[in-house]
Order: C-alpha cells, then sequence, then structure tokens
C-alpha cells in the first residue's frame, strides 16, 4: 500500500521519516526506533519495519510523520510475505498439465521464461469416396454428396493440441489412397474415413497392406461404428473409421479424441459416463455395445427420433449418446441409464 513502513513496536508514533522505497528501487538502509520510510505499493519492505501505515492514515510535516487516522490492524497487514503464494520447491503444475493464461502467468512469476512442452500431436484426415463434393461445392450429379466427415473431425480437433493436415479428400482408387498413406507415414495419426467395409471399393485396407502397413484389429462390436480398423504404418497409428457421418463422429468421439489426448499427454483421455433416467422404453439390446442419440425431455432421456447412421439432423438434436451395454435388458422409463453428455465442444 502506497503508505509509510514502520516498526510496529513503536506505534502509535511520531516518527521521522529517514527515506524512501519506491517500487524497484528499495530502500537500502535499516530502520531504526522511531524512523519511517515513505513506501509504494509494490515496493520492499526495508529492513527493520514490519508494519505499514496507510497514506489516508497519517500527517506529514517535512520529515516529521504522526497518526491521524486507526493505524493497521496488525503488524503484518498490507505487507505480502515472501512464499506468501508458493514456496521454491513447490511443483506449481504436473507433467502434462495444459499451459493456460494461468498457467503461463505462474510460470512467469517463478521465474521461468521458456517452458518444456511437448509438441502438438500431429494428424492428418483423409476421406475416401467417389462420391464426395467439397462442402459449398455444386454437386455434379445426384449420386454425389458433400464430404462432411472432414470439417467435422477437423472441428472435433479443433480444442486439442494438434497441428492438422488439412482434411484431404479422395477417390476409391487404390494408387491415390496408398500414396496418400505413404505420404503422411510420419504424422502420429492418420484418420481414415470410408471405404473400411467389405465393398468392392472398401479400399483402405488393400491399400494400407499394399504401402507395408500392419492391421492391428478391425471391426469393433460397438453400434455405430462397427467397421473400425486400427493399423500402423511407418511411425503412424492409422485409425479407420466407418463413412457414415454419425459413425464417424462417435467413433472419433469414442477412440479418435481418446488416442489423441494420450499421445499429447492429457490426462483423462475418455469421455465420462454419466446416470441418467430413461425416459421412454429401450429395447433389449445385442451382441453391440450401442450409443444411441438421446435427448432429453423433462430431464429424462428419449431416443431422437432418426437413428440412422447418415442421419445428421439426428445427431445434432442429441445431447447425449445413450450407452446401452451388449446384452442389457429391456429398460423402462423411470430405469437409470448411463450416457455420455454430447455438450462440451466436441
Ligand atoms: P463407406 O464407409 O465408404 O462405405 O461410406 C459409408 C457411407 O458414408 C456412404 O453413404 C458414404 O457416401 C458416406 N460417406 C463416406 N465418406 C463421407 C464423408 N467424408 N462425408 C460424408 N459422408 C461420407
Ligand atoms: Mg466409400
Amino acid at each position: 500500500m502506497d503508505g509509510y513502513a514502520v516498526c510496529w513496536r513503536d506505534m502509535p508514533g511520531p516518527w521521522r521519516i529517514i527515506g524512501e522505497s519506491a517500487a524497484g528501487q528499495p530502500f537500502t538502509g535499516t530502520l531504526g526506533a522511531g524512523q519511517a520510510v515513505r513506501i509504494s505499493t509494490g515496493a520492499l519492505v526495508p529492513d527493520g519495519a514490519d508494519a505499514i501505515l496507510v497514506q489516508e492514515d497519517c500527517q506529514r510535516d517535512g520529515d516529521q510523520l504522526a497518526l491521524s487516522g486507526g493505524g493497521p490492524a496488525s503488524q503484518g497487514a498490507h505487507i505480502r510475505r515472501k512464499g506468501h503464494d508458493f514456496s521454491s520447491d513447490a511443483v506449481l503444475a504436473e507433467a502434462g498439465t495444459r499451459i493456460d493464461a494461468r498457467l503461463i502467468a505462474l510460470a512467469a512469476m517463478a521465474g521461468h521464461g521458456t517452458l518444456c512442452v511437448q509438441r502438438p500431436v500431429r494428424v492428418a484426415i483423409l476421406s475416401t469416396g467417389d462420391e464426395l463434393v467439397q462442402p459449398g461445392e455444386t454437386l455434379p450429379t445426384l449420386a454425389h454428396i458433400p464430404a462432411s466427415n472432414g470439417v467435422m473431425l477437423a472441428a472435433m480437433l479443433s480444442g486439442l493440441p494438434v497441428e492438422l493436415q488439412l482434411p484431404q479428400m479422395l477417390p476409391d482408387r487404390l494408387d491415390a489412397i496408398g500414396a496418400a498413406l505413404t505420404h503422411h507415414r510420419s504424422a502420429d495419426i492418420i484418420v481414415t474415413t470410408g471405404g473400411a467395409s467389405v465393398g468392392d471399393h472398401d479400399l483402405v485396407q488393400p491399400a494400407l497392406r499394399e504401402q507395408g502397413g500392419k492391421v492391428d484389429f478391425w471391426r469393433i462390436a460397438m453400434r455405430p461404428g462397427k467397421p473400425v480398423m486400427v493399423a500402423t504404418l511407418g511411425d503412424a497409428i492409422v485409425l479407420g473409421l466407418p463413412g457414415n457421418p454419425v459413425s464417424a463422429y462417435v467413433t472419433a468421439l469414442l477412440l479418435l479424441l481418446p488416442l489423441v489426448r494420450k499421445l499429447a499427454g492429457i490426462g483423462d483421455v475418455f469421455p465420462s459416463a454419466c446416470d441418467g433416467i430413461a425416459g421412454a422404453h429401450f429395447p433389449a439390446n445385442g451382441a453391440r455395445q450401442d450409443f444411441m442419440r438421446a435427448r432429453f425431455a423433462d430431464g429424462a432421456l428419449v431416443p431422437v427420433d432418426n437413428q440412422d447412421s447418415g442421419a445428421l439432423r439426428g445427431l445434432l438434436a442429441a445431447d447425449a449418446l445413450l450407452i446401452r451395454a451388449p446384452y442389457q435388458e429391456a429398460k423402462r422409463p423411470g430405469d437409470t441409464v448411463h450416457y455420455i453428455p454430447l455438450n462440451d465442444g466436441a
């Protein structure tokens, strides 16, 4: 505080002013009995002083100082002690902590001019399909559709420490897909969408094998998302996601984002599941874990109307993915259900 540094013992004064301590320009002497030093906010408290008289409480006449108000409530009032914020041996952030503005400020205050950080995760997105047209472009024929997966995945990754290779569109041709995969073999993750099933034009796996990639596993007992493939090529983990937009979204949420978080060293990799209340009848489930698009109606979860894996409007209407475990029994309104909320940016 702006005022005078004094010794608590000498209260209630009067004092003789012997110098000044300003911010960045400390008083170099030591306070003796009955002495005061003019002080300003941010200045070092002089040796020998242990109390601050705020300016409003004092009357000064030349080098004479007298108390005109109440004076400090306690000895150390208005003094920040050394280590009041953190001690020199404190761990201020664990490894893996995301650096934000507050941590940057704290690190700077702790004397760090540079921080050791992990580089962003390099992700390449490849959309396959002869029917795909860049979003916004006129569709040449009725057989074409806009390529929505690339921009959707890019948006899902935008909140994470990712260096993104712009979403690229590829025709259903072995040579084109193979060349693109090889081109990105030094990425951390190559995400493909489409071409992941068993059709004649599902070429991601054949192209990958042709380039020397190794498939770790293919197909997961989940709905949507059954055709997911996980492979390696060069330095890259290849995550083959389904082409259907809702399937691509759900598998990216449950598999791609956790993988990125893991590689980025971020602690909690999986989206957390919550307990909710069924607001409708849900039939017994089959062999695949189901992630049903659901919305809240009067506080309880009901399925959105269109559960088609190509129905992006149904996905947008959803507040949650309702989780139905394999062979889970039917649920009645009022029963407890588990769900993953869809409101955290992804
Ligand atoms: P696929 O996995 O290639 O058999 O594709 C499954 C469905 O997803 C098809 O109806 C495709 O037209 C559609 N699809 C594939 N890729 C995309 C994409 N990038 N954006 C939107 N829809 C897609
Ligand atoms: Mg396709």
